[in-house]
């Protein structure tokens, strides 16, 4: 079924809000109706059928919210763009994805005409403020639209995941895909549509789009619709609403703030982390200013939500809680796909209605990352504890080998993070001439911290086994992040590329 058919099924009232912008003003559903009908009609006269790929690369914006809902409406696939892609990357995606339509910033028209007519594709604009010749088409075509059904297996979005090492991918994405963990959420996380979400999450990523856009409207919700992550005009909508999603530099930014108080959040009943994993420190300083556990998740752009913790019970910092309902969740052997026995460190895999059928046109790729029983190999590597709490220790392709033995960066970052004067490290492997890779911390240390290399090398000395020492320490100001907060260890890595050599 057409995932906006549910969204459509859950609106109690046209009348009820839809979303307040930052400006005060608000949308009903009703609007949210006629609107996206506006812009399915206008997708439809620039010749857009059902199945074809709409690509859009904008600045956030309601208009551009509703132009996903109006895509499904359509029948059509929806993928989205991060707004950082160069004209040279959008000529990789727009000629693998091959899109009917591709809507961009008016300032990017003329470079990407040239591109999208080489692939067949017409071009349209829209804005940040939410105006363009898209816009323009739509104000003039009727409030009507049939929405064409869908079956469940059809494609309703392709999301490029962010590719840290070889080409990026196109993860197609069903409506059953969505749906069906839009729905897990709603049940999970206790959503009604007495809810209002603070969105502040981009929507080119699965985080902003899929698990609060979705999840928000398959409550039948509201959502306080920000641009972008602003910490004062966060704690100024704190008061409305009920409930906010977010990466973990929103918490250490809301942390930093002054206003950040128990009574700033009296109103809210949840807040969530995910994307990136939240430090436990992080975790335990918001509780202790705000009174509230942020509840941490995992999932990734293919998988859609894997893992939460509880919403009753124990929110435990530094893991990711349960395997959410209907999702299988086992850790595996990296090479032969054997299920571990509990509590040992292997591969993450998971299968369940919510994970994806497989890359856009890249069968071997997909086939690889399959087990023949229907598991995807997530890449993540972590481990069940003996209460069946899911860990994340890392990315596969982060482990580190070192003469041999396998070191699995967390459990060092981990140790270096509760020395006194350390914010954050990120632990990575660097070629090194005698042991293939040498374990490297790159350390952010807190202000007035004195920066010395030998004493923490001393200090991890009792703690860790000898091999997963870190043979250098570097100092920084910041980790390099992307606009997730994923810390980029392939930028670590270049960085220190010849450290050892
Ligand atoms: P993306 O496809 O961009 O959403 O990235 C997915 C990846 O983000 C996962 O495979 C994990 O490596 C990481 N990730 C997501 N949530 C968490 C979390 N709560 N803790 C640690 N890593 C996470």
């Amino acid at each position: 079924m057409n995932l906006f058919e549910t969204i459509r099924s859950r609106i109690a009232s046209p009348a009820r809000t839809f979303i307040i912008k930052a400006d005060g003003t608000t949308l009903s559903y009703g609007d949210m109706l006629d609107r996206t009908a506006q812009l399915a009609n206008a997708l439809v006269l620039a010749g857009v059928e059902p199945g074809d790929r709409v690509a859009v690369q904008v600045e956030k914006s309601v208009e551009n919210f509703l132009l996903y809902l109006a895509t499904l409406r359509v029948g059509a696939v929806y993928l989205p763009l991060n707004t950082a892609y160069t004209l040279a990357e959008l000529d990789y995606f727009i000629g693998d994805a091959e899109p009917k339509l591709v809507v961009c910033d008016p300032a990017k028209r003329d470079g990407l005409a040239e591109i999208a007519r080489k692939r067949g594709a017409s071009v349209e604009t829209l804005d940040a403020r939410g105006q363009g010749s898209l816009i323009d088409a739509a104000a003039k075509a009727p409030k009507d639209f049939a929405d064409v059904p869908r079956e469940d297996d059809d494609l309703a979005a392709i999301l490029y995941t962010s590719g840290t090492t070889g080409r990026s991918k196109g993860a197609m994405l069903t409506h059953r895909n969505l749906s069906s963990n839009a729905q897990t959420l709603v049940d999970y996380w206790r959503f009604t549509d007495k809810d209002v979400l603070l969105h502040a999450l981009p929507i080119y990523h699965t985080h902003g789009l899929f698990v609060a856009g979705n999840t928000i409207m398959f409550a039948g919700g509201a959502m306080i619709f920000l641009s972008k992550f602003d910490a004062d005009e966060v704690m100024r909508y704190l008061p409305k609403a009920t409930s906010m999603m977010g990466v973990p530099t929103f918490y250490t930014r809301l942390l930093k703030h002054p206003g950040l108080t128990r009574e700033a959040c009296a109103h809210m009943r949840l807040f969530t982390s995910g994307s990136a994993p939240l430090l436990a420190e992080t975790h335990d300083e918001f509780r202790a200013k705000t009174g509230h556990a942020i509840l941490e998740r995992y999932g990734m752009t293919e998988t859609n939500m894997n893992t939460s913790n509880p919403y009753d019970g124990d929110r435990i910092a530094g893991t990711v809680g349960f395997p959410l309902p209907g999702v299988d969740v086992r850790i595996a052997d990296a090479d032969s796909g054997k299920a571990l026995p509990q509590g040992e460190i292997g591969v993450i895999e998971v299968r369940g209605p919510n994970v994806f059928p497989g890359y856009w046109r890249m069968p071997d790729k997909t086939k690889a990352e399959f087990r023949a029983d229907g598991f995807f190999i997530t890449g993540d590597v972590g481990k069940i504890d003996e209460r069946g709490y899911v860990h994340i220790v890392g990315r596969a392709k982060d482990l580190i080998i070192t003469g041999g033995f396998n070191v699995y960066p967390k459990e060092v970052e981990s140790e270096i993070d509760a020395l006194p004067g350390v914010v954050e490290s990120a632990v990575i492997g660097c070629p090194h001439p005698d042991f293939g890779e040498g374990v490297t911390a790159v350390v952010v240390l807190k202000k007035d911290a004195i920066a010395d290399e030998k004493a923490i090398i001393a200090e991890l000395e009792g703690r860790l086994a000898k091999f997963k020492l870190p043979k250098r320490v570097i100092f920084v100001d910041d980790l390099p992040r992307n606009t997730m907060g994923k810390v980029q260890k392939n930028v670590l890595r270049e960085q220190n590329a010849k450290l050892y050599s």
